[in-house]
């Protein structure tokens, strides 16, 4: 009997087997895909949101770190 399983990310049939290294992914690609789902969730859960006068301001300060290390974009006010 061969257990077969589904590929979390494309649903293709992947054979449950020592040969199969990224089980239960179909292929590499596949579990980065879902690793990297897995990394932007935890990045959002991560950063609070602020809803309530309880954020200190070393959060806040935090949260500013986090935004100018992810927007390039971003300019400081004049
Ligand atoms: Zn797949």
């Amino acid at each position: 009997m061969t257990l077969k399983v589904s590929c979390p990310q494309c649903q293709k049939t992947v054979i449950w087997q020592a040969s199969s290294e990224f089980r239960p992914f179909c292929c590499k690609r596949c579990q980065l895909l879902d690793l990297g789902e897995w990394a932007d969730e935890s990045h959002k859960i991560s950063v609070p949101i602020p809803v309530d006068s309880a954020i200190s301001q070393e959060m806040l300060d935090a949260m500013e770190d986090d935004i100018l290390l992810n927007n390039n974009f971003f300019v400081e006010p004049e």
